[in-house]
């Protein structure tokens, strides 16, 4: 009988690292990340200052102030100033590969690092181009939402799973 109770408790700790492995807090639908669908700039190559330049994700068109929402459900992992090029940054973990990155954005952040936020939640706000330290806002010409995917720490398309 022993030996019966000490496989099932064997079973259960198998069960539990399975389930572990396989948590996730999302669905399939990404949504966009801001009700201003207008985009400034897609994903990929573009030209900026007359130099080609990786664009590593897409801008939205959102005035300063403009609610952020959360593309999907997780964890906030990053929520503070973001070096080369990003200004104030927004960072969610979906699940163990997917991850997406909301920036250039207002200095009162609402989210902080270990939040869980639902897909839709506002996460912050559209921010200025200069922040109050008068420091650049990252690689900005004027408020707009950059909005990235991250997938195994690459970025994607954003549009390769965002909701049409
Ligand atoms: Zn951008």
């Amino acid at each position: 009988m022993k030996k019966y109770i000490l496989f099932f408790i064997f079973y259960l700790f198998l069960f539990s690292i399975y389930i572990n492995n396989n948590i996730s807090y999302i669905d399939d639908n990404f949504i966009y990340p801001t009700t201003y669908t207008q985009i400034s700039s897609y994903y990929g190559n573009r030209i900026l200052y007359g130099n080609y330049n990786f664009h590593n994700g897409i801008d939205f068109l959102a005035p300063e102030g403009s609610e952020i929402l959360a593309t999907n459900s997780g964890y906030v992992e990053y929520a503070s100033f973001l070096e080369n090029g990003y200004g104030n940054t927004i960072i969610i973990s979906h699940n163990s590969n997917l991850k997406s990155l909301y920036c250039h954005t207002s200095e009162n952040y609402i989210v902080k690092v270990g939040d869980f936020v639902n897909k839709g939640d506002i996460i912050g706000f559209v921010g200025p181009k200069y922040l109050s330290n008068g420091n650049l806002n990252g690689n900005t010409t004027g408020p707009h939402l950059h909005f990235s995917i991250f997938k195994d720490n690459t970025t994607i398309d954003p549009f390769s799973i965002l909701k049409k």
